[in-house]
């Protein structure tokens, strides 16, 4: 019989310790409610066998007295651009729909090896290209708020993470991975009313992660409360050899914050006047201003700063993002991984016909955007540019931070659209509205997160976002946890 499952992670543990509940009827519970959820296509594959051969494992360890922490048993999800071992790993592409990794990404190796179990690989957009989760061939991801999934009348989830948004949501598991290029996390988070973090980039192994820019991609964490999210970073994060740019001096665990001890006491929050921006709606405006008074009224120093170069960043965003992906796709060419054409009269034959076949027009539209941003005439005039331009949003944010300790802003500028709504226009204009208060974050490498608010009138998740320096996670966790203990999101769930 199903029972209601317990919200966090340490009390699932805690469950599994006492016996009240054991790792393998929680992770056939998952199975379940997947399939009777089946309508919101969160999932692309589950993982069955590799999660009741892990269930059975760390049952075992549960009776030996000898469980690995709070993620021992935890039924997980990861998004299907993390390779994991012997699992169908496709980006939500042609090109990969056969790609079976021979190894797994160190953030699922981790996790692993903390006792998590994998429910299963989740659905996105193309190769992590896109904010709607409504470009994969296994189709669109539904978000679980809808008030109708009848035909193109649901709610997008957001992405391109917006399967393991879903799969949290709709409590088929306790956690997910997303990745993070330009919002892709906190996005769909945002959407579907649970916690969306992106690190400090380089804090976070992306060893195992399929590259889409990968001067911005960090892998990120979705999961239904502040301290979930705690549990699952201190897991993952850390230097690892495999991957040269992560930061090498050993990471400091971020402590689990007590909601009495923290204080808001002489915080400095900024809200950056450029965020107030056009889109904006009326009910994500109120949250915004609300949430201001509400830190004030707990002793925060509430001002209004600036961020001029936003206005710049999305334009920044797309040449940077496009010149990487035309150098990161050229790697699926037909010959090393993927789809292969039947097509194969030349070699010259056989990569065209093999790129042809197995990227669509999102892919490909970036590529030949790429290739021409870095062709030698162009070079200096986008690239070197959007390189320059760069620098300078990053510097806003180090100017900014000399002010404040942290930044309040929306994490998107309405509740999710509708799917019928939302694909009236094209990919482009999609990211560029999606993406406007999230993708600085990127630019500048700073850590972001996205935590539920209310529900808007017509019953959707409302949400906001923090950032803060460099390695200033424990803080923002902290005013994250503040927060979530305030308004009280959980309400609705
Ligand atoms: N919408 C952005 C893009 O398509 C974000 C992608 C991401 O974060 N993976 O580039």
């Amino acid at each position: 019989m199903n029972r209601r499952l317990p919200v966090k992670l340490r009390e699932l543990s805690e469950c599994f310790r006492t016996k009240s509940l054991d790792p393998f009827s929680v992770v056939e519970q998952c199975f379940a409610l997947a399939e009777q959820r089946k309508d919101l296509n969160a999932f692309v594959r589950l993982s069955t066998s590799q999660a009741r051969h892990q269930a059975k494992q760390s049952a075992q360890r549960y009776r030996d007295g000898k469980p690995l922490g709070a993620l021992d048993g935890a039924p997980i999800a990861m998004k299907d651009n993390f390779c994991t071992k012997n699992v169908h790993t496709t980006c939500g592409s042609r090109m990969l729909e056969n790609f079976v990794p021979t190894y797994s990404a160190t953030v699922y190796e981790r996790l692993e090896c903390q006792g998590a179990l994998l429910v299963g690989k989740t659905n996105m957009d193309q190769f992590g290209m896109g904010s709607g989760t409504v470009d994969s061939i296994f189709g669109p991801t539904k978000n679980c708020w809808s008030e109708n999934l009848q035909k193109d009348e649901f709610r997008i989830a957001g992405g391109s993470s917006g399967g393991s948004a879903v799969a949290v949501a709709s409590g088929i598991c306790f956690a997910a991975l997303g990745s993070d290029t330009g919002g892709s996390t906190r996005n769909p988070a945002s959407y579907c009313g649970v916690v969306g973090f992106k690190s400090t980039y380089g804090l976070i192994s992306r060893h195992g992660l399929i590259p889409l820019v990968n001067s911005m991609d960090v892998p990120g964490i979705i999961t239904k409360n502040v301290d979930d999210c705690i549990v699952v970073f201190n897991a993952i994060a850390g230097p690892d050899d495999r991957d040269s740019t992560t930061i090498k001096v050993p990471f400091n665990a971020i402590n689990v914050p007590k909601l009495d001890r923290i204080s808001l006491k002489g915080l400095k929050v900024g809200i950056p006047i450029e965020y107030h921006c056009e889109g904006l709606s009326d009910e994500v405006l109120k949250a915004w201003t609300d949430v201001a008074d509400m830190l004030e009224e707990a002793g925060a120093i509430v001002e209004t700063v600036s961020l001029p170069y936003t206005s710049a960043s999305i334009f920044v965003y797309s040449i940077l993002n496009q010149c990487e992906i035309s150098s990161n796709m050229a790697r699926y060419d037909g010959i090393q991984y993927g789809h292969r054409s039947d097509e194969d009269s030349s070699t010259e034959q056989l990569y065209a016909r093999s790129r042809a076949e197995g990227f669509n027009s999102v892919v490909k539209n970036r590529i030949l955007a790429g290739n021409y941003f870095l062709l030698r005439n162009n070079y200096d005039k986008y690239f070197l540019k959007a390189l320059k331009v760069r620098r300078l949003i990053a510097n806003d944010f180090d100017q900014v931070f000399r002010k404040v300790d942290v930044l309040l802003t929306p994490t998107t500028l309405s509740a999710a659209p509708r799917y019928k709504d939302f694909t009236r226009s094209n990919n482009r204009d999609q990211c560029a509205v999606q993406d406007f208060c999230t993708q600085p974050a990127n630019m500048g490498g700073i850590p972001a997160l996205s935590v539920p608010i209310r529900l808007s009138e017509e019953q959707l998740p409302i949400s906001l976002q923090l950032m803060g320096p460099n390695f200033s996670e424990q803080r923002l966790f902290e005013v994250a946890k503040w927060i979530e203990a305030n308004v009280q999101f959980d309400k609705y769930c």
